[in-house]
């Protein structure tokens, strides 16, 4: 994470200005001590219950992030047959890897169950199909879509009644019908309902649905998955999901569901933000200060292309000038480089900005890189993962090769 010592930025150990110069800008910066402490404190939080963590790798993928993950016994969440390769490359074990995909075609399932990777299926259509197909030789988890509001905003909620993700709770009476028609066997039930949650308690809630099912219908269950969203602080004085309070309403309830159930069950939860989300640092210099009229602008040698939660989300991420000559401020806008309204950060007041300063944006660990494109043929940036002391480059910068790579001239 970027913190101040006097007046310097550092990462770890590591000052701001001398990773730029090592390995130049714009640059990803992840801190590996900042994520095992996210894992350890989840982990602590529900220690009295059997909880399984699985990454959402989809957060931030680079394999070396991804086996940081390992190490640490975290397993995977995959949404797709190439995150579930990239996995099973860096060590993973088929059954350490869940997979959550949703619409995607049967034959990309056949591959992944070929490859001795379990699922959490997302509609009736693709129930029946994995019935037909496997019968009960292959152990499956339900998606349910609960009908319940939970995430940041709009775009970031999946368990609501309109959301594509999931089988509608409502439908349960179909879902029982495949099961007993194929005599699949049903080992877990699974929810994700939104990013960013406001309220912890909606978790509390939904969990409750998948328990009232479990006993109602599914005796054999091995797991309730929860997926995901809790929350992270984004700016000072933000709520965030605090991990030990909610923990308890979750552990006591799910104590009490086992009681009742009369056998073990396992926990699982599928952060991605959360663990990953504070430990990423965005660095980038800036190119041009520009005064119009009414607004001042930073332009940085970056943009949409690399980092689009602002503009796809309306997401807010701190702005720091790591390298101001003065304490005097200015308000400006923070915007990239791109031929598009690619602004970063509104009115955001920064020590007076110049060219050539290192502007960061934290909490750049999550759906940061991950989401980034070649946008107006611009290279992507290198990422680097600062992790006991020691900068390691895992991802080199992308060069014009990688732009030209996969087209192909036609010679008229
Ligand atoms: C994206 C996703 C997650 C992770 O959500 P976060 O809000 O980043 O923690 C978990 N589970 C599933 C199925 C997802 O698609």
């Amino acid at each position: 994470m970027l913190r101040k010592e006097g007046n310097t930025y550092f990462i770890q150990n590591q000052p701001v200005s001398a990773l730029v110069e090592q390995f130049g800008s714009p640059l990803y910066v992840y801190d590996g001590q900042k994520i095992e402490s996210q894992i350890n404190s989840m982990k602590e939080a529900f220690s009295a219950v059997d909880v399984k963590l699985k990454f959402a790798c989809k957060a931030l993928t680079n394999m070396s992030i991804v086996k940081l993950m390992l190490k640490n016994g975290v397993d995977i969440d995959a949404v797709s047959i190439e995150e579930i390769k990239l996995a099973l490359r860096v060590g993973y074990k088929p059954s350490q890897i869940q997979y959550t995909p949703s619409g995607v075609a049967f034959s990309e399932i056949e591959e992944a169950v070929s490859l001795g990777i379990r699922l959490n299926i997302d509609s009736l259509q693709l129930l029946e199909k994995v019935g037909e197909t496997y019968g009960n030789s292959l152990p499956v988890a339900i998606r349910l879509n609960p009908s319940i509001m939970a995430g940041g905003n709009l775009k970031i909620s999946t368990g609501h009644a309109d959301s594509k993700f999931g089988i509608p709770i409502e439908y349960i009476d179909q879902v029982l019908a495949l099961v007993n028609q194929y005599d699949l066997r049903i080992v877990g039930l699974h929810q994700h309902n939104g990013s960013d949650f406001k309220d912890g308690s909606v978790i509390v809630k939904a969990m409750k649905k998948s328990i009232e099912l479990a006993e109602k219908h599914f005796p054999n269950l091995e797991f309730i998955d929860m997926g995901s969203g809790f929350k992270v602080a984004y700016h000072e004085d933000d709520h965030i999901t605090e991990i030990h309070e909610l923990a308890k309403e979750v552990v006591a309830e799910f104590a009490y569901f086992q009681e009742r159930y009369g056998k073990k069950v396992q926990l699982w939860f599928e952060p991605g933000k959360y663990l990953v989300s504070e430990s990423g640092t965005f660095l980038m210099t800036c190119n041009v200060v520009k005064h119009n009229p009414g607004r001042n602008f930073v332009h940085v040698d970056s943009g949409l292309n690399h980092l689009i939660r602002p503009m796809m989300y309306d997401a807010f991420q701190e702005i720091v000038n790591c390298t101001p000559d003065t304490e005097e401020t200015e308000k400006y806008d923070v915007v990239g480089y791109i031929c598009e309204t690619d602004t970063l950060g509104k009115d955001r007041e920064l020590p007076k900005v110049k060219p050539g300063d290192i502007i960061a944006m934290k909490n750049a660990g999550a759906y940061c890189f991950s989401m980034s494109s070649n946008y107006n043929s611009r290279v992507r940036p290198a990422e680097v993962l600062v992790y006991n002391g020691r900068a390691h480059l895992i991802r080199e910068r992308e060069s014009i090769e990688d732009i030209y790579r996969h087209q192909i001239e036609v010679s008229f």
